[in-house]
């Protein structure tokens, strides 16, 4: 048989294993930081229709810019944008590689704050982009003095911020963002995946784009709109930002009924954001709860928790998963993450908790 061995891979991938939490067949799934409510009726009949109305003209590429649901996504997202201020692909992973290719590359670097999102540095690694690993502070924090004198120190031409951060739930103060972006020689940007669940009072980095050409917001639909499977993410930032992926985007590359289908779910956007307030719910309680048992808990303005477990955190997340729970271990020892869902998985993940004490 062929192994990856025998084949002429580049260097760099060598040795390398895909990005891939395990896809496991379990009672309560809480290790993606997915929405745990499915689609609700009406918005799957809304897109149903809105997909069909698609299927004739599939013979035909479809709108190469995607222009109304540009428009759509700048209307959602508000602070003035419009649709040359936002781009739009297959997930905010698709978005994020599109930066990369843009303004990384070989001979390039790429500073982020570990630990944070692990698919950053591969989307690195995947366009030919040097990795920098910077430091968070002991409490997963980042002070905007702190991110600056790492900054300084990498001169890095892509700094990539996470707020809220994963694995850890932690929301950068927009000091931190203002900082960097005076530091930095090159772009800055700024993964918002969870911003619709920060706590009252995090403001988002979306505020700070006028006047900061070289600020970059991403954001996706797969978390609070729980439309994960639809595959869309999307970016705001100067128009000057837009017109620089589309010199690496491919041709076509957000099919018609994906389109149609993330056009028809912001349309319903209130009916599916309607589930963000009980996730806060059920993440603010496993915090509280969790604190109350002894664990150390990383304060989070996200959908997850990440939380500290008596000994290797493998036996424990193996544990969680004896019992029916399945979690992330995000290779944190001592941590696991796991996302806050509905009442009931709640009830589930904290009865499973119980021997981890
Ligand atoms: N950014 C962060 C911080 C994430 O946690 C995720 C999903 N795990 C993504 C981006 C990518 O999401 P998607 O490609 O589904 O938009």
């Amino acid at each position: 048989m062929t192994g990856l061995d025998d084949l002429p891979l580049r260097d760099d991938l060598r040795g390398r294993v895909p990005y891939g939490a395990p896809q496991l067949d379990v009672a309560v799934r809480l290790n993606t930081n997915e929405n745990s409510y499915p689609v609700p009726e009406p918005v799957v009949e809304a897109i149903a229709k809105a997909v069909a109305a698609e299927l004739r003209d599939l013979n035909r590429y479809p709108d190469r810019d995607a222009l109304a649901l540009r428009a759509d996504l700048a209307d959602y997202l508000g602070h003035g944008l419009g649709v040359p201020n936002v781009w739009a692909a297959n997930g905010s992973n698709e978005v994020q590689q599109q930066l990369l290719q843009a303004f990384g590359g070989p001979g390039r670097t790429a500073l982020g704050f570990t630990p944070a999102y692990s698919m950053h540095p591969l989307l690195a690694l995947g366009t030919g982009t040097g990795w920098r690993d910077g430091r968070r502070g002991a409490d997963f924090g980042l002070t905007a003095a702190d991110a600056a004198a790492q900054v300084r120190e990498h001169r890095p031409d892509v700094v990539i911020l996470c707020s809220p951060n994963n694995p850890t739930g932690t929301a950068l103060g927009l000091d931190v963002v203002t900082a960097v972006l005076a530091e930095a020689p090159g772009m800055v940007l700024v993964d918002e995946a969870y911003a619709e669940f920060a706590r009252p009072g995090t403001p988002s980095a979306l505020s700070l784009l006028p006047g900061h050409p070289r600020l970059v917001v991403t954001r996706t639909m797969s978390k609070a709109f729980g439309f994960a499977g639809g595959r869309l993410g999307y970016l705001a930032a100067d128009p000057a930002v837009v017109d620089a992926v589309q010199l690496v985007r491919l041709p076509y590359h957000l099919s018609a009924l994906t389109q149609a289908a993330a056009r028809a779910a912001l349309a319903h956007r209130d009916a599916l954001l309607a589930t963000v307030e009980v996730v806060k719910t059920s993440r603010d309680r496993i915090v509280a709860e969790l604190r109350a048992r002894g664990h150390a808990v990383a304060d989070s303005d996200a959908n997850f928790v990440l939380f500290s477990v008596p000994g290797d955190q493998r036996t424990a997340w193996q544990t969680l998963l004896d019992r029916g729970v399945l979690v992330r271990d995000v290779g944190l020892p001592g941590w696991l993450r796991v996302t806050a869902g509905t009442p009931a998985e709640t009830d589930a993940f904290l009865a499973a908790m119980e021997p981890l004490r």
